[in-house]
């Protein structure tokens, strides 16, 4: 079987050298290598680095009008492609092909805000600040950015940051996931498509080795980063220590609270729903559940009804609703906390190993079915790590306020969510809590993109949350001008500080 050759996109092509180090691109459904991609040493990323910053001449003095053209025809691209980007999307990736499309439209929400760029780069302005003065504020780009993103959001997290980013006039080196790198291709070649000019938007793949050489890159100005805890750490600490504006978005451990008069139906539903959808592999995916009493018995027992009729099987098959792990190192360590779960004393309500898998040629995929752990407690692993798998851990607690606290002595801070029928505990909740997103009856409270998406704590390393009014921030510097036109009246030597007058 040939195998797919996935390489960087620089100035607007292919790279056409020849790597040093490659890596294995799978097929998670099948457990098959599909592909190689090219790992880059320091010289390519140094090419990269080198296209975006002789593009970004031109494209900052790119007229507002003129970027928004490239973004809208971009967004119209995105919108009719997206079936195949999808694709794309389930073969290295896994996840069902509705939900690529899922994960495709929230992308493409960004790509329509940042189409608002003209409205988002205005600035203010006061007339007669002091006597025959004017004050103005004008927001430009930073210059050549890096984005660094995680496997589970091939398409979508990339999304969160370079439309905007494009939109306000820099340039961008993307360093996808080694793990599903074709979607950035796809992504690089629709932006020639809309017309955007070649090396405003590049692509490097690999591993550390590129993502250090951006980190420490003098022509790099900030760094946006999305994937787990101790990477986001060390890429906060090491940009900022070079100078860099960074926004490094990291795990989570995300807690769904159920109040005994919650719609137990619908809590169990949304349980389901937000703990497997994508094997939970979803950063924003509810990993515990915390049932305040009297409600747990009842609760799990609807939950493993569910469970039962999951269909799990090849993303690429309309009946699947779950598809594999996106490795088989992945999977291993995923079904490694089953047994470690049970060795700390929890109850393994729903096993996945044993789950039933649709497909013919599944028999080496990466696969582990939905898998339930009730009676939980904090310093169980199961409780403690960021599994990052179709595990959901029940935690039973006696009242809202063990709940609260519960959530709150968590180290993440991502998302959380509360089911209730009681609109005062709701507005309590959302005071109360430490999160950075808060879904009131809704698990995944993925922010909208014209507010901003972040959590807190662990979860996020920085003072800027992702698109939105703070991706526009972020990707900006602000100018004040202070402007007086002579009059022929005025003058004279004045050494005193600058006053109003
Ligand atoms: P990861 O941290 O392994 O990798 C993320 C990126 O960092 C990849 O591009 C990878 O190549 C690079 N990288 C890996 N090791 C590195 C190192 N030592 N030095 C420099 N760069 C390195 O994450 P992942 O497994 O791809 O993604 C899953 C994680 O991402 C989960 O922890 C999940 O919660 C998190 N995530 C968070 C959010 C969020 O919004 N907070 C969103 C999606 C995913």
């Amino acid at each position: 079987m040939t195998t797919k050759h996935i390489t960087h996109w620089i100035a607007g092509q292919e790279w056409s050298g020849s790597a040093e180090r490659r890596g294995d691109v799978y097929d998670p459904a099948t457990g098959k290598v599909t592909g190689q991609v090219d790992f880059a040493s320091i010289a390519e990323v140094d090419q990269a680095v080198g296209a975006a910053v002789t593009a970004f001449r031109g494209w900052r003095d790119a007229s507002v009008a003129k970027r928004t053209q490239v973004l809208f025809a971009f967004r119209e691209l995105l919108n009719q492609h997206r079936d195949e980007l999808a694709a794309i999307i389930v073969s290295e990736h896994g996840k069902v092909h509705s939900d690529a499309l899922g994960e495709i439209a929230r992308g493409l929400e960004v790509v329509e805000y940042a189409c608002g760029i003209p409205q988002l780069l205005k600035g203010g302005f006061t007339e007669q600040a002091s006597t025959g003065i004017d004050v103005y504020s004008i927001r430009q780009p930073l210059g050549p950015v890096a984005v660094v993103s995680p496997f589970n959001f091939p398409a979508m997290v990339p999304m969160w940051f370079f439309p905007i980013a494009i939109a306000a006039g820099n340039t961008v080196v993307l360093k996808p996931s080694e793990k599903d790198p074709s979607a950035a291709g796809f992504l690089a070649r629709l932006w020639q498509r809309a017309g955007l000019p070649d090396g405003v938007f590049n692509v490097v793949h690999g591993d550390k080795t590129a993502v250090d050489r951006l980190l420490e890159h003098p022509d790099i100005k900030a760094v946006s980063f999305v994937g787990s805890t101790p990477i986001a750490r060390y890429v906060y600490e090491t940009g900022t220590r070079y100078g860099k504006r960074v926004q490094a978005l990291g795990g989570a451990k995300n807690h769904m609270l159920v109040l005994p008069d919650a719609d137990l139906d619908l809590a169990a539903d949304a349980a389901v729903n937000a703990g497997f959808g994508a094997a939970g592999e979803r950063c924003m995916a509810v990993s515990v559940l915390v049932a305040v009493d009297p409600v747990g018995d009842e609760l799990v027992a609807r939950i493993k009804e569910r469970m039962a009729a999951l269909k799990v099987g090849p993303g690429c098959s309309g009946d699947s609703e779950m598809g594999p792990l996106v490795t088989g190192a992945h999977r291993d360590k995923v079904a490694s906390y089953l047994d470690a779960g049970v060795a700390d004393g929890a109850t393994l309500a729903v096993d996945g190993r044993s789950h039933p898998v649709d497909g013919a040629e599944t028999a080496d995929g990466f696969w582990l079915g939905p898998t339930l752990f009730d009676h939980v407690k904090p310093g169980m692993s199961v409780y403690n790590d960021e599994i990052f798998g179709p595990v959901l851990s029940v935690v039973r607690v006696g009242s809202y306020d063990e709940g609260l606290e519960l959530i709150n002595a968590n180290p993440y801070g991502n998302g959380t969510a509360l089911f209730t029928n009681d609109g005062g505990a709701a507005r309590r909740f959302q005071r109360e809590v430490e999160v950075g997103m808060v879904g009131i009856n809704v698990p995944i409270p993925v922010p909208v993109a014209y507010y901003s998406f972040g959590g807190w704590k662990a979860s996020l390393f920085g003072d800027t949350h992702a698109y939105g009014p703070d991706g526009v921030h972020f990707f900006t510097r602000g100018k004040a001008v202070t402007q007086r036109w002579l009059d022929p009246s005025h003058g004279g030597i004045n050494l005193g500080f600058p006053t109003n007058s």
